[in-house]
């Protein structure tokens, strides 16, 4: 079943290299049935991915990846099934987009002190069709050569206590959590094993996200080792929370994992989607 539901990807209008069309014709060539685009920061490209879904027998569920700031550390909150013509919901977006420019230049700054010239312009070259964001940073970093790969960019270069790295300070949780939830979408926090934050914190995240209406964690994902998933499967029984599944697809050749390649949910899990209706057709059409 899962194989046939993927619910985090990106596409240009984030830093995915496929338009939104060519990655829903990429889903559906590789038996994605049920999928969200979850750009960071913007649903841009929520419009032309329903015109091609319609095109290749695939429910789209429109998606966003919000960009947060949690106890001084960035989180990630998928909104799932969200409205996308609502206004507190796109003003909170489009407030983040603005952050994102200033913390380009700051980031831009860092790197001039460094040595390495012409990054602002370098990466908004990458960056044409919606949010500028780290990944269009590295892509400008490997076509100059000073790093062999984005895993080599994102070891020296873009990250706390490195060249290129600007502080900055996203979305409230409580605010991300509520435009979602308003919207009529279904707030997930997304791959909870990458932020490295020791069992106390992970604990009242928890705790905090269930309590400001957060709904679900992806508990399979391309970010996560098959230990994580197990992990990250008790904790939300723990916390009632549901279990999601997605690849956090960016791209041929920028991606953790292929679409259509993930495992089933661990046992035990409720699946975010169990009362989809897109979900119910699915069934009905497989028997
Ligand atoms: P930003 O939201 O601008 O801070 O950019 C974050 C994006 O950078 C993530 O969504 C990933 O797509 C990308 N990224 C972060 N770390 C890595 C990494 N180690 N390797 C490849 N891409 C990464
Ligand atoms: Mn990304
Ligand atoms: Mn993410
Ligand atoms: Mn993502």
């Amino acid at each position: 079943m899962p194989a046939l539901i993927d619910l985090h990807s990106h596409s240009v209008i984030s830093d995915g290299l496929l338009t939104p069309a060519e990655l829903v014709a990429h889903a559906a060539a590789k038996g994605v049935r049920v999928l969200a685009l979850t750009d960071h920061d913007d649903i841009g490209g929520l419009e032309e991915a329903k015109m091609a879904a319609a095109q290749h027998d695939i429910e789209l569920i429109n998606g966003v990846e919000i960009s947060v700031t949690w106890r001084k550390r960035t989180l990630h909150i998928l909104g799932l099934k969200i409205n996308p013509e609502y206004m507190p919901l796109l003003n909170g977006l489009e407030q983040i987009r603005k952050g994102r420019h200033i913390r380009a230049e700051g980031m831009a700054a860092s790197l001039d002190k460094t040595g390495i010239a012409g990054s602002l312009e370098g990466a908004y070259k990458y960056a044409k069709q919606g949010i500028i964001s780290r990944t269009h940073f590295a892509r400008f970093l490997v076509e100059k050569g000073i790093a062999a790969d984005m895993r080599g960019v994102f070891k020296k270069y873009l990250v706390k206590g490195k060249p290129g790295y600007f502080e900055h300070h996203w979305a409230d949780l409580e605010d991300a959590i509520g435009w979602i939830r308003d919207s009529g979408g279904i707030a997930v926090i997304a791959h909870p094993g990458r932020y490295d934050l020791g069992r106390t914190n992970m604990l009242l995240l928890m705790e905090e996200f269930r309590a400001l209406g957060g709904q679900a964690i992806e508990v399979v994902t391309g970010s996560h080792t098959p230990d994580q998933y197990q992990e990250f499967a008790k904790i939300a029984r723990q916390f009632s929370l549901q279990a999601s599944l997605g690849s956090d697809y960016h791209g041929p050749g920028h991606a953790y994992i292929e679409m259509g390649r993930l495992p089933d949910l661990p046992h035990g899990c409720v699946p975010v989607w169990q009362d989809w209706p897109e979900i119910a057709k699915l069934h009905t059409d497989l028997h």
